[in-house]
């Protein structure tokens, strides 16, 4: 017979609780269920101290129990005897959890227990069923035990500590082993290592946990991205705007946002004034557009903001760059009249795509079109909502989207269109998005004078197209492993002269190539020349020119390409026109 997934890695959990209790037999059993990849147990080891290099000892004793094909056998008792013999065992925690059910008005509790097939009663454990009949129908091989971590009692800090056991489960040993591979190349790739590498960022405990400071070399690739941004908005007739990072709370008391977003906001109080720093340029872009007195002939305006916004994500949730504090958003808004929004939304589809075919993630896109459910929840009138949801759909048909519709419960404010992406390995990432909102004009009380001489409201249209950039940086330096395309890469080319006497002719190409906007560094060490090379070759840095005498003779330099392990020798004026059309075209 064959089982769900969730059923054998379930069952495992018991096969450890087994293997667990047959080693360490005052261990006492929380709980195990099944997770995405595997399955864990908790335990409470007591005195005694579990320790990581245990696990192998355990793995064994589980392919033991495995082997001797034990049967797994369920049934219900009273829940006043399962409490009795819960209690005689000094399962606390499970006594716990069975008379939490009897508070719930249960009257009887499952268990089930584990057999030889000589009918030996070998483990009992109180847990909900499903589980696989006998302990054969898993393959020994398909698991292997990950790690161990920290876990409170009932996820209360002021509860006991248990320790956690992990584990990965799979149907089988070629599953198993894929996955361990995939997580292997991801934690190659993860942006933690990548970051100690190339010294992208810091964070000091002076300042807080969560507001990363940029080193140059990220400040060189933010830079590079938020300008071409720039660039691809600009074409499409946006203009820059700024907003200061403070604001009066009546802006976000008029807005919405103190109420949605009371817990994350930070304030600040000044004299008799309290502000928050700002968690979004909505409301502040509202008021640049209200101070002018725009027509239909104006319409649409679109504003371009990349700026850092505030929210105080709780502490466990902050995981490096991928969650912060200060966020700086690739923000835009549009005012545009109702049937202006379709041609909008593709033009900002049109700025998503060519965006994402240069970072080399448009291969596999889809789009989530977020509507709202239940309609209780939502901050606005239907009617608003319906014309938004309407807006959205109506260009998603049109332009031949890869859409699919997400009731989401998240979606307070608006609905939207997400765009999810994969990287290099197939992960995916929702990173741009555009959402349409007839609301904050409303609120905002903002209008244009229309064709009769009447106000009209607009309707405005929130879109952002990396998300957040520090985000984007961290999936981006997984995606290209810390290997940049050229235009991105904060050091483009390092010189490396063969020894101290071509320093001066290293010195000049330098000067001649940052000359022409290339980011380039002489290696001027006294390391001998393979050291220096080994060294740029970590760095990953895409060009190292070798100068000796020849090249000095010849004015010319000895190429390396990273990437393609190529070399070749060049006159310094074609290697300088070459790369620098290969930055131009931002080519991967
Ligand atoms: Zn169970
Ligand atoms: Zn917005």
């Amino acid at each position: 017979m064959s089982y769900e997934l969730p059923t054998k890695r379930h069952s495992l959990s018991h096969i450890l609780a087994q293997a667990v209790k047959s080693i360490y037999p005052d261990a006492k059993l929380a709980i195990g269920p099944d997770i995405e990849h595997g399955f864990y147990y908790d335990f409470d080891f007591g005195e005694v101290e579990f320790k990581e290099e245990n696990l192998k000892e355990i793995e064994k004793k589980m392919k033991n129990i495995i082997k001797q094909n034990q049967i797994f056998e369920n049934y219900r008792l009273p829940v006043d005897e399962a409490i009795r013999i819960l209690n005689d065992s000094w399962e606390i925690y499970k006594v716990e959890m069975a008379e939490d059910l009897k508070a719930w008005w249960e009257t009887e509790i499952s268990f089930y227990k584990n057999m030889t097939q000589q009918w030996i009663q070998t483990f009992v454990d109180m847990c909900r069923w499903p589980h696989v009949w006998k302990s054969l129908d898993i393959d020994e091989s398909s698991f292997k035990l990950d790690k161990i971590a920290w876990a409170y009692w009932k996820w209360d800090s002021n509860n006991k500590m248990l320790t956690r056991i992990y584990a990965f489960a799979f149907e089988n040993r070629e599953e198993l082993d894929a996955y361990l591979k995939q997580l292997e190349e991801a934690k190659r790739r993860d942006h933690r290592i990548i970051w100690d590498k190339m010294k992208l960022f810091t964070i000091s405990k002076l300042v807080w946990a969560g507001l990363p400071l940029l080193q140059p070399n990220w400040m060189v690739i933010r830079k590079e991205i938020e300008d071409y941004l720039w660039e691809l908005h600009k074409n499409k007739w946006y203009d820059r705007v700024w907003t200061p990072h403070l604001a009066k709370e009546d802006l976000y008391i008029t807005s919405g946002h103190a109420e949605k977003f009371w817990d994350e906001l930070f304030r600040v109080k000044w004299a008799d004034d309290s502000f928050f720093l700002k968690p979004m340029n909505c409301p502040h872009h509202m008021q640049i557009f209200a101070d002018n007195q725009f027509s239909y002939r104006d319409m649409p305006i679109r504003y371009f903001e990349p700026a850092t916004v505030y929210r105080d994500e709780k502490s466990w949730q902050l995981s490096w760059l991928t969650r912060v504090r200060s966020i700086t958003q690739d923000d835009g808004h549009l005012f545009c009249r109702v049937w202006q929004i379709s041609d909008e939304v593709w033009t900002i589809v049109s700025i998503i795509k060519e965006f994402y075919v240069t970072m080399w993630m448009i291969e596999w896109y889809w789009v989530r079109l977020s509507v709202r459910w239940p309609e209780w929840k939502y901050m606005w009138s239907d009617e608003a909502w319906e014309k938004a949801e309407w807006a959205l759909t109506a260009a998603a048909e049109k332009y031949n989207l890869p859409y699919r519709i997400w009731i989401d419960e998240a979606a307070f404010y608006w609905p939207k269109l997400d765009f999810i992406f994969k990287d290099a390995i197939w992960r995916e990432w929702q990173l741009a998005t555009i959402q349409c909102d007839f609301q904050l004009p409303e609120r905002f009380d903002l209008s244009y004078v229309n064709e009769a001489w009447e106000k009209e409201r607009p309707v405005v249209i929130h879109r952002a197209i990396s998300g957040s950039l520090e985000r984007f940086m961290g999936v981006m330096i997984e995606h290209f492993a810390g290997i940049f395309p050229l235009w991105l890469a904060p050091k483009q080319v390092i010189i490396v002269p063969v020894s101290d006497i071509f320093n001066d002719y290293g010195q000049e190409i330098c000067k001649k190539l940052k000359e022409s906007s290339i980011r380039a560094t002489v290696d001027n060490t006294s390391d001998s020349l393979n050291k220096k090379v080994r060294n740029a070759e970590m760095s990953k840095i895409p060009y190292i020119l070798i100068v000796w005498e020849q090249e000095q003779n010849d004015k010319t330099v000895s190429v390396r390409n990273y990437k393609t392990k190529e070399q070749n020798v060049a006159k310094i004026e074609d290697f300088i026109s070459d790369i620098s059309e290969e930055i131009k075209t931002k080519k991967i």
